[in-house]
């Protein structure tokens, strides 16, 4: 037996790449904020949407709770807004987690759910127009495992449509098109910078573990959308712009100041962990070779895939995740379960509030997807143990 298959262990995801670059600095962002004696809506918040709106080259980020808030608050105000209505129909990928299926619901719109392309894993842009009826609004983008969806062809049948694109970027901080596209779509009014995503808005979960992760729950909504934006804000604010006065019925969903403290500290470091991440994918792609693991390709702009997690496809998948195991590799399956065969949906199409077809593509997908260790922490050698381990699977 090989040295290496009796004394490694590689973990899924380890956060030690964190105290690796930032040390002590983090617990100094940490005091400065219990220095300061105010813990909600200070400085740091602000701080933090104002850097986080320049990086995704927006004009406005407003913090919230978590990544299901930020989803659900950012449809929620479209409706306020009136540019869709409760009862709306929204197209959601069948194949993501769970979340951007409750934000639809939250917001009481009906997701309708699309089959992903075989290739990418994300929503299959040649499957829209079958999804649509004359109660469609809006199609929410979810650019999973850090693949971005292809945009530039759901912005096309969107505006052909007359429909709202939105985006659950939980898995794609850092993700960005090709700027001779995003230009061409997003008639940039204003920084003159190129934009990360190209939506009426975005919404990201700074959960511990996504690519920009907090020390607790965070979300954002990012957005060219001013009006948008500032009633998201309001939204997660009891519905209240000024104090003690309503405007809508809200609820308390913020960004509080110790995880804005920490976001900041951490995001000059996003493009050279996604860098990292990209560096260990490229080594994936090129060194797995076993007839029985399928991986998605490369896309054509590295730069535009942050990969959040690194997705293998394999029949025999329970036995391959047993394996690896046994050679102290950890896995994980994203995900098991897909939504639509949730026991929360049971019913649900029947009461009209959900809408899909038959889904076996997405269902194949859950019955055969791995997901093997990616992140900054891993190390050439883990990489190369990965690898090894795999191809050695029979
Ligand atoms: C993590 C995640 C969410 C939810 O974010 P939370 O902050 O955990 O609420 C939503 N959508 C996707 C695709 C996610 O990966």
């Amino acid at each position: 037996m090989l040295f290496s298959q009796v004394m490694k262990h590689v973990p899924f995801y380890s956060l030690d790449y964190v105290e690796h670059d930032l040390g002590s600095s983090l617990g100094e962002s940490v005091d400065a904020v219990i220095k300061s004696n105010w813990y909600i809506r200070g400085s740091h918040c602000s701080s933090f949407e104002k850097s986080f709106a320049a990086y995704c080259g927006k004009k406005a980020c407003v913090g919230v709770g978590n990544g299901l808030d930020a989803l659900t608050l950012m449809l929620k105000a479209s409706i306020v807004l009136g540019r869709m209505a409760e009862g709306d129909e929204v197209i959601v990928p069948a194949n993501t987690f769970v979340a951007t299926v409750l934000a639809v619901r939250a917001a009481g719109l009906v997701p309708v759910l699309v089959e992903p392309d075989p290739e990418t894993c994300n929503l299959d842009v040649a499957r829209l127009a079958d999804a649509c009826s004359e109660k469609t609004r809006a199609i929410l983008v979810v650019h999973l495992y850090g693949r971005l969806a292809d945009m530039p062809a759901i912005c096309e049948f969107a505006k052909a449509h007359n429909l709202l694109v939105f985006e659950d970027a939980a898995q794609a901080h850092g993700a960005a098109l090709d700027e001779n596209n995003l230009l061409s779509l997003v008639p940039s009014a204003g920084s003159g910078q190129a934009s990360r995503l190209s939506s009426d808005s975005t919404a990201y979960s700074f959960y511990p573990t996504k690519n920009l992760g907090a020390m607790g729950d965070g979300g954002a909504v990012v957005t060219d959308d001013l009006e948008l934006a500032q009633v998201v804000r309001s939204l997660g604010n009891y519905g209240s712009e000024q104090k003690y006065v309503n405007k809508y019925v809200g609820v308390n969903s913020r960004l509080d100041e110790i995880q804005a403290a920490i976001l900041l500290a951490k995001l000059p470091h996003l493009d050279a962990w996604n860098s990292r991440r990209s560096e260990i994918a490229a080594r994936y792609c090129a060194e797995i070779k076993n007839s029985q693991v399928r991986l998605t390709p490369l896309p054509a702009n590295p730069n535009a895939h942050v990969w959040h997690v690194f997705p293998v496809f394999c029949e025999r998948r329970d036995e391959l995740q047993e394996f690896l195991k046994a050679r102290g590799i950890e896995t994980l399956v994203h995900y098991p379960i897909p939504p639509h065969l949730q026991e929360a949906f049971v019913g649900a199409v029947d009461r009209g509030e959900l809408r899909h077809g038959a889904l076996p593509l997405t269902e194949e997908l859950a019955r055969t997807e791995l997901s093997i260790p990616m992140g900054p922490s891993l190390t050439d050698d883990q990489v190369a143990y990965v690898v090894e381990s795999i191809n050695a699977f029979i």
